[in-house]
């Protein structure tokens, strides 16, 4: 009888254990998933601000033709250009790891944009419905892992830039090329954490000075003695998921005036 109850007790706690890690998995899960959300929304806003409203359209405000695949397979010869391809020149050169990572975050933006767009003029879903295919993408998973994996040889980084390229104009299919998008980031080591802090970071920065007086001139760069984007990197690091929002009010809280 005893044995019974402690039999039961046993299952019980086990699979209290089972349930409170698959909330932890489902926790996990949902604050990626809010990582990816949170920069559609960013861009979804910056489209608006700089484009003009119904930018999906195709037209901005001022009348220019829009193509983000255009954007995205010149934004990728960039990418390539930051390595040392070239046989005739600077042939001992290293790869500028620095400006690839900027590269692939410009890369980004244009995907995310054009996903924005099929999504609304083809009436797919909301915001979250696409947060939520990405998420649920299988390469997702490895994207979204914290560690970086194994340094490629160069010219292997090289061919997985061009596979983008390749699937940007081989296939018209939204999905495709987000794949390859979150396939060619996680080789070239550029994982969600660190890719959604350069973004947020980037957006941030961007609309803090255009609110504080960055055309006019008036705005403060240097903070304290550390220059605005030093500020940033530094509660950047103290807090890695903090929100857009919350980003915008930590640097409104350091700004000198
Ligand atoms: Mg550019
Ligand atoms: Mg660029």
């Amino acid at each position: 009888m005893k044995q019974e109850v402690l039999l039961k007790s046993e299952s019980y706690f086990k699979s209290y254990i089972i349930i409170l890690g698959y909330n932890v998995n489902i926790k996990n899960k949902r604050s990626k998933m809010d990582k990816i959300l949170e920069m559609l929304k960013l861009q979804q806003q910056l489209n608006d601000s700089t484009n003009g409203l119904n930018w999906e359209d195709g037209i901005t405000k001022n009348g220019k033709q829009i193509n983000w695949r255009r954007c995205i397979y010149l934004e990728a010869a960039e990418l390539v250009e930051s390595y040392p391809w070239k046989h005739w020149k600077d042939i001992d050169a290293s790869p500028d790891y620095e400006n690839i990572k900027i590269e692939i975050v410009d890369i980004w933006h244009f995907v995310m944009s054009e996903a924005l767009r099929i999504y609304k003029t083809q009436n797919l879903g909301s915001i979250d419905d696409i947060a939520s295919m990405i998420s649920t993408m299988v390469e997702f998973d490895t994207f979204s892992q914290n560690d970086s994996g194994e340094l490629l040889d160069s010219y292997i980084q090289i061919e997985l830039v061009e596979d983008m390229i390749a699937t940007l104009f081989c296939q018209n299919d939204i999905n495709t090329l987000v794949i390859s998008f979150l396939t060619m980031s996680s080789k070239l080591n550029l994982k969600l954490p660190q890719l959604y802090q350069l973004y947020i970071g980037k957006n941030i920065l961007n609309r803090f000075r255009q609110d504080h007086g960055y055309k006019e001139g008036t705005y403060i760069k240097v903070w304290n003695g550390l220059e605005d984007n030093v500020v940033m990197q530094k509660i950047l690091n103290e807090n890695s998921d903090i929100l857009p929002d919350n980003l915008y009010k930590k640097l409104q809280e350091s700004y000198p005036v």
